[in-house]
C-alpha cells in the first residue's frame, strides 16, 4: 500500500507502518516503557531525530541511554538547554558551536563584559533544571539560508553568522526548543523533560574556530544525566579519580619528579620510583626468559637512512628532534623514535632458516618522540620514554601460536598487577576497501583468522572493528578497566607484513627457497612511563606488594624498643622483604599516620608487649589491626601474599 513503509528492527523482524512514522511511535507500538526512554533513533545508518517522521522502508534501531549515540544526542541537546538559560539570566549573550563530547558537553559563547565565574555556575544549573521541566519539545524546521541569515543578523549573532557562511542553502535547519532557536542540523532528544540533574563542571577560554586571531570566547563545560543519582556517582568518579591522578601521588609518593632545567616532557625517576620500574622490568625480564625471548640492546640514534628505510622517516620525520650531525664525517643521526628498525637489522645479521624461527627480540627500549609542550601530560605524555619492547619475527603458519603465546604473556602481566577486568579489540581490515592495505590476502587472511581463534581460545572478551588495522597489518589491543570504570589501552599486539618488506627479511624454507617472515610488535606495558601512571591511577598508590617501593614499617613505640626494632627488621630484610624502621622521636600515632600517607603496606609496632613475647603488631593497610604474631609468622603472611600474584609464568 502506498501509504504504507516497511521498518526493519535490529532483531531482523519487519514491521509496517504508516508513512511519516517516527523513531517515537514505533517505541510505542513496542511498549510505553521503551518510548519514555528512547532519545534518538538510527535510521538507516544516521542518528535522527525520535520524532521526525520516516517517509519510506528503513532499517531503525531506537537509542536509549545506554546507546554511545544515545548519550551524545542527550548532551548536545543539553548544550541547547544550556544555551536558552544563558540568554534567559544573561540576555544579550552570543553561541558559538555547542557539541557533545566523550562526557558531558559543552558551548562557547561570548557573554560581552560579563566575566562567568563559579558563582554563576549554580544559577545556570537551576535555570537549566527549571526549564527542562516544563518538558520543552525540540522541533525542527527547515529554512533557506537568506532567512536565517535575517535571523540571526536580527538577533545581532555574529558568529552564528559566520557559521552560515560555509552552509548550502537547502540544508539549513532551525531547532527550537521554548524561547529558545538555534542553527543546527540535529538530531535532539524529543523534549527536556529527559533532563533530570545538570552540572556546570568549568570555564576555559577558547579562541573562536580555533583560530588564536579570533576573539577569545567562553567555553562552558557541564554535564547532564537522566537521573539524579547517575550525576551523584559521576561526581564521586570525578573526586577520586582528583585523588589518584599520577602526577599527584608519583610526588606524594616520592616516585618521579620533572625539572624545567632537564626539559619538559623528560621525566627524572626519583629511587622508589626507579626502584619500582626495575622490579616491573625485571619481572617482566624473567618471564620473558621463560617464554623464549632473547634480550637485546640498541643505541638511542640511529642513521637518518634507518628511518628512511623503515618508513619512519616520513612518519616521523617532520615532528621529530633536529637531526644531530656529526662535526667531520658528515654523518647525519636521530633520536630513535622506535625500537623495531634496529631489531629488524639485527635479524639480518645473519641467515636465517625455517627451523630457525620464530625468534623473539626484546628491549627495554627508550626512544623519544617530540610532542608539542601542551600536549604533554605526567607520565602519560612524554617526549623520552622506555617500551617493554619485543619483535617476533615467525614463518605465516606460526602466528597463531605465536599469538597465544604473546596473549599468555600479557593475562599473566595482568595477574601479578590486580587487573582483573579487561576486554580486547581486534582491528581488522575494512571490507570494503583492500587495496590499501600492504601485504597478500592470504596472509592477512590467514593473520585474522589467527587472531580472532587465538582470542576465542583465551576465552578474551572481544570486540571485533572493521577498518581499524594498519595498513601494514592487523592488531589486537588489551583494554583494562579500573576500580573507578575508567577504561585504559594497555598491551598491543600487531603484525606486520611491512617492515620484513622493507629491510628485506628473508629466511630459508624447507624447499631452500627465500620467503619473508611475518614480524609481529608487542608490548604488554606499552611503556614503562605510561604504565606506571595507570598503575598509580588505578590501584590509587596502593601497589600489589611485590610492587610497593615500601612493603613494611617497623614502628618501635619509643626509643626503647629500638634494638628489638632493628633486630626484627633484620630478619625481614634476611628475608627480602624491604621497608625501614621509623626511628623518628614521634609519637606512634604520628609514624602510623606518615606511614598510612605514604601507603605502606604492612606496619609492624613493636613495644614492650611484643619485647617480651618475641611478636609485632601488625597493622594491614586497608583491612587495619590483625593482632600481634611471632615474627616468623608474619613472614609466612607476606610472602603467601607475594607469591599469590607472582607464580611464575607457564610456558
Ligand atoms: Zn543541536
Ligand atoms: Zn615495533
Amino acid at each position: 500500500m502506498e501509504n504504507q513503509i516497511q521498518i526493519t528492527l535490529p532483531d531482523g523482524s519487519i514491521r509496517t507502518f504508516p508513512k511519516g512514522v517516527s523513531g517515537l511511535d514505533i517505541a510505542r507500538s513496542i511498549s510505553e516503557g521503551l518510548a519514555r526512554n528512547v532519545l534518538a533513533a538510527v535510521v538507516d545508518g544516521q542518528v535522527w531525530d525520535a520524532s521526525r517522521p520516516i517517509e519510506a522502508d528503513a532499517q531503525v534501531k531506537l537509542l536509549t541511554w545506554n546507546d554511545t549515540d544515545g548519550k551524545s544526542t542527550f548532551w548536545h541537546s543539553s548544550a541547547h538547554l544550556l544555551a536558552e538559560a544563558l540568554e534567559a539570566l544573561y540576555p544579550g549573550v552570543k553561541f558559538g558551536i555547542g557539541p557533545a563530547i566523550e562526557t558531558g558537553f559543552y558551548y562557547d559563547v561570548d557573554l560581552g563584559d560579563h566575566k562567568f565565574s563559579q558563582e554563576d555556575f549554580k544559577k545556570v544549573e537551576d535555570k537549566m533544571l527549571e526549564l527542562a521541566r516544563t518538558k520543552e519539545v525540540f522541533s525542527r524546521t527547515s529554512v533557506s539560508k537568506a532567512d536565517a541569515i535575517a535571523y540571526f543578523e536580527d538577533k545581532g549573532d555574529e558568529y552564528k553568522l559566520d557559521l552560515l557562511k560555509d552552509l548550502e542553502d537547502g540544508k539549513i535547519t532551525f531547532y527550537n526548543q521554548g524561547n529558545f532557536t538555534d542553527l543546527c542540523r540535529g538530531p535532539h532528544i524529543p523534549d527536556t523533560g529527559f533532563i533530570k540533574a545538570a552540572k556546570i563542571l568549568n570555564v576555559a577560554g577558547a579562541y573562536w574556530r580555533g583560530n588564536e586571531n579570533n576573539k577569545m570566547l567562553t567555553r562552558i563545560y557541564a554535564v547532564t544525566f537522566p537521573k539524579q543519582k547517575e550525576l551523584e556517582e559521576y561526581l564521586h568518579v570525578l573526586e577520586e579519580a582528583k585523588k589518584r591522578d599520577h602526577r599527584k601521588l608519583g610526588k606524594e609518593l616520592e616516585l618521579f619528579t620533572f625539572s624545567e632545567r632537564v626539559g619538559q616532557g623528560l621525566p627524572l625517576w626519583l629511587p622508589k620510583g626507579a626502584a619500582l620500574r626495575e622490579r616491573l622490568e625485571n619481572f617482566l625480564r624473567r618471564a620473558q626468559v621463560r617464554a623464549g625471548y632473547l634480550p637485546v640492546v640498541t643505541p638511542h640514534i640511529g642513521s637518518k637512512q634507518l628511518y628512511v628505510t623503515s618508513g619512519h622517516y616520513e612518519k616521523y620525520g617532520k615532528d621529530s628532534f633536529q637531526p644531530i650531525h656529526t662535526p667531520d664525517e658528515d654523518e647525519e643521526f636521530l633520536l630513535k623514535p622506535m625500537n623495531c628498525p634496529h631489531h629488524c637489522e639485527i635479524y639480518r645479521s645473519k641467515p636465517r632458516s625455517y627451523r630457525d624461527l620464530p625468534v623473539r627480540f626484546a628491549e627495554f627500549g627508550t626512544v623519544y618522540r617530540y610532542e608539542q609542550s601542551g600536549e604533554l601530560h605526567g607520565l602519560t605524555r612524554v617526549r623520552g620514554f622506555t617500551q617493554d619492547d619485543a619483535h617476533i619475527f615467525c614463518r605465516p603458519d606460526q602466528v597463531e601460536e605465536e599469538f597465544m603465546k604473546v596473549i599468555d604473556l600479557v593475562q599473566y602481566v595482568f595477574k601479578a598487577l590486580g587487573f582483573s577486568e579487561y576486554s580486547a579489540q581486534i582491528s581488522l581490515r575494512d571490507q570494503e576497501d583492500r587495496a590499501k592495505y600492504i601485504g597478500t590476502d592470504e596472509n592477512w587472511d590467514r593473520a585474522e583468522q589467527a587472531i580472532i581463534r587465538s582470542a576465542e581460545a583465551k576465552g578474551l572478551n572481544t570486540v571485533i572493528e572493521y577498518g581499524e588495522a594498519a595498513f601494514y597489518g592487523p592488531k589486537l589491543d588489551f583494554m583494562v578497566k579500573d576500580a573507578l570504570g575508567r577504561k585504559w589501552q594497555l598491551g598491543t599486539i600487531q603484525v606486520d607484513y611491512n617492515l620484513p618488506e622493507r629491510f628485506d627479511l628473508e629466511y630459508t624454507g624447507s624447499d631452500n627457497k627465500k620467503y619473508r617472515p611475518v614480524m609481529i610488535h608487542r608490548a604488554p606495558f606499552g611503556s614503562l612511563e605510561r604504565f606506571v601512571a595507570i598503575l598509580i591511577e588505578s590501584t590509587a598508590g596502593n601497589f600489589p606488594l611485590w610492587l610497593s617501593p615500601d612493603q613494611l614499617a617497623v614502628l618501635p613505640i619509643s626509643e626503647k624498643y629500638t634494638d628489638y626494632a632493628n633486630e626484627i627488621f633484620l630478619l625481614l630484610q634476611e628475608e627480602d622483604l624491604r621497608g625501614y624502621v621509623d626511628h623518628r622521636d614521634e609519637k606512634i600515632g604520628k609514624k602510623i599516620r606518615d606511614a598510612e600517607v605514604s601507603k605502606t603496606p604492612f606496619m609492624l609496632i613493636v613495644g614492650e608487649k611484643e619485647q617480651a613475647e618475641g611478636t609485632v603488631s601488625i597493622r594491614k593497610k586497608g583491612e587495619g589491626d590483625l593482632g600481634s604474631m611471632p615474627i616468623g609468622q608474619f613472614i609466612a603472611l607476606a610472602k603467601e601474599e607475594i607469591n599469590k600474584n607472582l607464580l611464575k609464568f607457564q610456558k
